[in-house]
């Protein structure tokens, strides 16, 4: 069980999340790791976050809550079965950006 990012971080990627995780579990929107630091260049760049959202890493994940509160645009949720049918893709796209395999139950 993991706490997921869905779709409304899309291009807001402001990184509260990433300050307040413990574990350091919270990457993107292009590298998988660095907690997001790549995001104050792709700031300065006119349409730089553009489609492109902050994920969170499914098995290092504590499930701690801390995240949550903090998400300004409530992307974040507090486990697969929490996350909406209409963001279920959110649940695949963080497993496979730190390339692992999304439980086939979430699929
Ligand atoms: S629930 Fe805790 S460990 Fe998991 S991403 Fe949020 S802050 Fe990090
Ligand atoms: S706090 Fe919300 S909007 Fe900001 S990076 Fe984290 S999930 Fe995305």
């Amino acid at each position: 069980m993991s706490y997921i990012i869905t779709s409304p971080c899309i291009g807001v990627c402001d990184t509260s999340c990433v300050d307040v995780c413990p574990v350091d579990c919270i990457h993107g929107p292009l590298k998988t790791d660095g907690s997001g630091s790549e995001v104050a260049e792709l700031k300065e760049k006119e349409d730089g976050l553009k489609g492109l959202q902050l994920f969170i890493d499914p098995e290092t994940c504590i499930v701690c809550g801390a995240c949550l509160p903090e998400c300004p645009v409530n992307a974040i949720y507090g486990s697969e079965d929490e996350v909406p049918e209409e963001e279920r893709a959110s649940i695949r796209k963080n497993y496979e950006f730190f390339g692992q395999t999304c439980p086939p139950e979430y699929m």
